[in-house]
């Protein structure tokens, strides 16, 4: 799909997620990608043949923008970047990637760490099964060049600046195309979903305080039209923003809710949350997994802000009202 002369929407197909896809941009004259879709077979064939449209095989893509580093966006980089594509990605990016290295050496032994520290005993021996699974993790991409924030990147001739929007993922970054007047917001804002905003317990950040204030740095930019990494496009991008305010705010008072009848662990919050997917008791734990990391997300934000009050005993995180 045509977004603006010489710049497309590629559709790389995403299978057994209920996003169904990821959206690839396309800057034509300069031979650049944003974002790749998963590194399965069907989105390297969907990838081949919506570059074929344009005339052009993955092998001709000469740079790839990744706006994070989550597995949707850059799944497919790793095969172009043996193609000989320069991947350029955020100074938080590329920091990031030395850290996961670590963090995969022991990321059985954190993921049980984390899971008794959220209250989450129950599930330790399921985990158990699933150790092997932690084993083997590929290399991270290497990121050949990096972003910072505020920086202009020139594609198809014009000056886009590369603004820094932590939250959804700390390495996140949109591109704002100032003589098009679009936006292309990766999954920092998204039409009708609310990205997930996660915190793990051996990172130390307040992800959704991050969150709110690059929804803030965007708020006011000269956008018409803003392109996602999911979804569809829209207008609007001030509204929108508003919802995702109100959103959180909601959110935070529900979690606060759950603790009107005394002091609860993170998993117990979780579970009476109300959450949009699908009840707790029908999730899986990787879900409940993720819903624990968001809970916890949202937790941090009300403690650091002396909303809630947090204390540790016996290895387990405990929060109540302030
Ligand atoms: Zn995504």
């Amino acid at each position: 799909m045509k977004v603006a002369e010489d710049i497309h929407r590629l559709t790389v197909p995403m299978e057994r997620n209920p996003l169904g896809k990821t959206y690839s941009y396309l800057f034509t004259e300069s031979k650049t990608l944003i974002d790749t879709g998963v590194p399965t077979d069907s989105a390297y064939q969907g990838l081949t043949e919506e570059l074929k449209l344009h005339g052009m095989k993955p092998q001709d893509v000469e740079r790839v923008i990744l706006t994070h580093l989550h597995n949707d966006h850059i799944g497919l980089a790793k095969t172009l970047q043996e193609y000989g594509a320069e991947i350029v990605a955020s100074q938080v990016a590329a920091e990031k990637q030395e850290a996961v290295k670590l963090q995969q050496e022991n990321f059985f032994e954190l993921t049980v760490d984390e899971t008794r520290l959220f209250g989450g005993e129950q599930f330790l021996q399921y985990l158990q099964r699933y150790r092997r699974a932690f084993r083997d993790f590929p290399e991270p991409l290497r990121i050949d060049r990096t972003l910072r924030d505020g920086e202009t990147i020139e594609l198809n001739g014009k000056e886009m600046t590369v603004i820094w929007t932590p939250g959804h993922a700390h390495e996140h970054i949109v591109v704002h195309d100032h003589a098009d007047r679009l936006l292309f917001s990766g999954d920092h804002v998204l039409p009708k979903i609310t990205s997930h905003v996660a915190l793990h317990s051996y990172e130390d950040r307040d992800p959704l305080c991050d969150y709110l204030k690059s929804l803030d740095k965007v708020k006011d930019l000269d956008v018409d039209t803003v392109y996602p990494a999911h979804e569809w496009e829209f207008s609007n991008l001030a509204d929108r923003i508003e919802q995702l305010n109100h959103h959180h705010r909601n959110r935070l008072q529900e979690m606060k809710d759950t603790l009107q009848d005394g002091p609860k662990t993170i998993y117990d919050i979780g579970s009476r949350a109300h959450w949009e997917s699908r009840p707790w008791p029908e999730m899986s734990f990787w879900t409940k997994r993720m819903a624990a990391t968001e809970t916890y997300a949202h937790l941090v934000y009300l403690r650091n802000r002396e909303e809630v009050a947090e204390t540790k005993k016996d290895g387990i995180l405990y929060y109540s009202l302030a």
